[in-house]
């Protein structure tokens, strides 16, 4: 582990194993930390702060925009890590260590305009200002299905901001918060500005991020469930939170929408990003019925063309699914919807042919004859299988997509201008993608409605969940 700008072992001495999911190899052993461990890399983290807090943006910023150049640098070496742990094909995931660059630098540049304000005053004796402080010691925890950038979206506005951090990972994917450990060890980061501790109980690590003191934030990326738990846990210290949860995006396709445009963006983002395995992955497909014979073939035939392989073969698209507990989920979830009446058009079962029996591969998936109360079209799948429903008119559609308790992402495709408008505004989620299913950018805030969570990360916004407001006034 990487504390106070050492490596570490556990002071039980104890390690978990890391596990490939494309062959269930050991691919590496990492420390099991103990609530001591964390507690000494919280205090490293306090210790550090009013120093890293007392530099300016500029130099904060140097250190930053040399990680992102080392982790470019290393990009081959980091991918490499990435599809050994989660299994993610090598070419999503040297895409995916390029976007996690992408935050260093865009928070490095951020740091330097978080502007405060002179206020007039209400009195002439007075003079009113605003300032933008760091909040002090932030924990991180991170989930597996983005090894590094859910690590960087959180780490670089903390770090850019004046925020020390300790970052716990998910105990799938501990080797690339670790490798990224070295990259800011090597990049300049003073000791304890960044901490790294793994363990497999996550429970007993995230007591002490709720309990210490020092602990000023608590950003999270995972399930809806433990969010919960953790807001519950931070209200006796008051502490901040922000969550990015889970979702159940609709991926909707109107009667005038470009066809082959929608069914191509359909298939990308149902099934390319970590074989749906991603929160923002559409997870119900709605399509006009005057359309939906035309559109079906269409997006049929995008699915059946997609590689499924062990992450290092060339031309894999799709790997495998994390655990064994998402591979099952996946299974049960088409297996009730088809005991409830649901059509297999393509997939529906576990690959096993040759490498693939190695490892814990579903095969790209999708019903059709799903309806609404069905499980496939409530939960979020997480795997890929995508739920194919139909609906007449605009009303109906978003009615039905905004009837969950998620609110994460949404996408329609339209070629009606007044229509973009009225459903990207009437959608209740935090990210719509109009014509548009290719994921989001550093740019824009990244964010969920309701049940997804609290607080944005990315864009302007993402620094401010990492800063107080501090209010001066001044009597001459
Ligand atoms: P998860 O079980 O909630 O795990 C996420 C992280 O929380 C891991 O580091 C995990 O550690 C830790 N954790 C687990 N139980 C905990 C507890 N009781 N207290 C404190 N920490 C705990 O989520 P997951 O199943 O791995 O990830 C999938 C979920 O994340 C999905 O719902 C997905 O939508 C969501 N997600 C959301 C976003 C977003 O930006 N909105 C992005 C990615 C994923 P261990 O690994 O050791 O269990």
């Amino acid at each position: 582990m990487y504390v106070d700008g050492q490596w570490v072992e556990a002071t039980g001495g104890e390690r978990f194993e890391v596990l490939n999911p494309a062959t269930g190899e050991t691919v590496a052993q990492v420390p099991d930390a103990r609530a001591e461990d964390v507690t000494a890399a919280v205090e490293a983290a306090a210790r550090a702060f009013p120093a890293w807090a007392a530099r300016t943006a500029l130099e904060r910023g140097q250190i930053l925009l040399r990680m992102e150049q080392l982790i470019l640098q290393r990009r081959d070496e980091l991918a490499r890590l990435i599809t050994l742990e989660n299994g993610k094909p090598f070419e999503e995931a040297r895409r995916e260590v390029t976007f996690a660059a992408g935050y260093f630098r865009w928070f490095a540049e951020e740091a330097r305009r978080v502007y405060g304000a002179i206020v007039p005053p209400p009195v002439p004796q007075k003079r009113l200002w605003v300032l933008h402080q760091p909040i002090g010691v932030v924990a991180a925890i991170t989930p597996w299905n983005f090894p590094a950038t859910m690590i960087s979206r959180k780490a670089a506005p903390a770090l850019a901001a004046g925020c020390t951090v300790v970052l716990k990972p998910a105990s799938a994917t501990p080797l690339t918060a670790l490798a990224l450990a070295a990259v800011a060890h090597e990049a300049g980061m003073p000791p304890g500005v960044f901490n790294v501790v793994t363990g497999r109980r996550s429970g007993a690590i995230a007591r002490v991020f709720l309990e210490h003191p020092a602990v000023r934030k608590i950003g999270f990326t995972g399930s809806t469930d433990v969010g919960k738990e953790l807001m519950a846990g931070a209200a006796a210290g008051l502490k901040r939170v922000s969550f990015e949860l889970g979702g159940n995006a609709p991926f909707i396709v109107f009667d005038d929408a470009d066809l082959q445009a929608a069914a191509e963006g359909a298939a990308a983002i149902k099934f390319l990003r970590v074989a749906g395995q991603s929160c923002i992955c559409a997870n119900r497909v709605y399509v006009q019925e005057s359309v939906a014979d035309r559109f079906l073939p269409l997006f049929v035939e995008q699915v059946r063309r997609l590689k499924v392989a062990p992450g290092f073969e060339p031309g894999a698209q799709i790997g495998p699914l994390i655990n064994r507990a998402t591979l099952e989920k996946v299974h049960e979830l088409v297996e009730s919807a088809v005991k409830e009446g649901a059509r297999v058009v393509t997939g529906g079962q576990r690959l096993t042919e040759g490498a693939l029996g190695r490892g814990l591969f579903y095969a790209p998936t999708v019903l059709t004859q799903v309806r609404e109360e069905m499980a496939v079209a409530r939960e979020e799948i997480f795997g890929p299988v995508a739920p194919v429903m139909t609906f007449r008119d605009e009303e109906e559609v978003v009615r039905r997509a905004n009837d969950t308790r998620f609110g994460l992402a949404a996408y329609f495709y339209t070629r009606d201008l007044r229509r973009a408008i009225r459903v990207a505004e009437a959608l209740e989620y935090g990210m719509i993608g109009v014509n548009d299913a290719s994921g989001y950018s550093h740019e824009i805030p990244f964010g969920g409605f309701k049940e997804s969570g609290l607080g944005r990360e990315g864009g302007r916004e993402g620094i401010h969940e990492y800063l107080e407001v501090k209010s001066v006034s001044l009597v001459l």
